[in-house]
């Protein structure tokens, strides 16, 4: 843990869906993408191969169940995944539904801005993402912390 690492700590706009031990699943509440979620591990790891094998697949695993959570949810165009952290060096992936009338498509949502973006992202209802995910996770890793404390 670093102390100005803004993803050791939870940041006060971010919604928390699910964690464990491990990491947390959260709704970043982006302006323009308020169904963007991030997974991020817990200790401050820079690098996926600075994870054992068995946290890899772990880690994975959560992403892609965030993934089929917010197709079954949103129905978009394209699910973007993606792990960058050359700002911010601690593990983390961004889950992105993406629209074809978003304001960035088809290019990244940190690219030049191609449009007032409107799309369905804002439908997103956190209840039943929060459920989803819960329920599959809880099917699908063993003693798992299921929390609801941001709520
Ligand atoms: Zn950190």
């Amino acid at each position: 843990m670093t102390v100005d690492c803004p993803l050791c700590h939870p940041a006060p706009t971010e919604t928390l869906l699910w964690q464990n031990d491990q990491l947390r699943i959260i709704l970043a509440n982006e302006p323009d993408y308020p169904a963007l979620c991030r997974v991020i591990w817990h200790t401050h790891i820079r690098e996926m191969g600075d994870l054992a094998p068995a946290q890899q697949h772990d880690l994975m695993h959560v992403v892609f169940i965030v993934e089929q959570a917010l197709r079954q949810l949103l129905q978009p165009d394209k699910i973007n995944l993606a792990s960058l952290g050359n700002l911010v060096p601690h593990l983390h992936w961004h889950i992105i539904p993406r629209f074809r009338n978003d304001r960035h498509f088809p290019l990244s949502i940190w690219s030049a801005p191609q449009r007032d973006g409107d799309c369905r992202q804002k439908d997103i209802d956190v209840e039943s993402l929060r459920h989803l995910l819960t329920t599959r996770l809880a099917a699908s890793i063993t003693a798992a912390a299921v929390t609801d404390r941001a709520s």
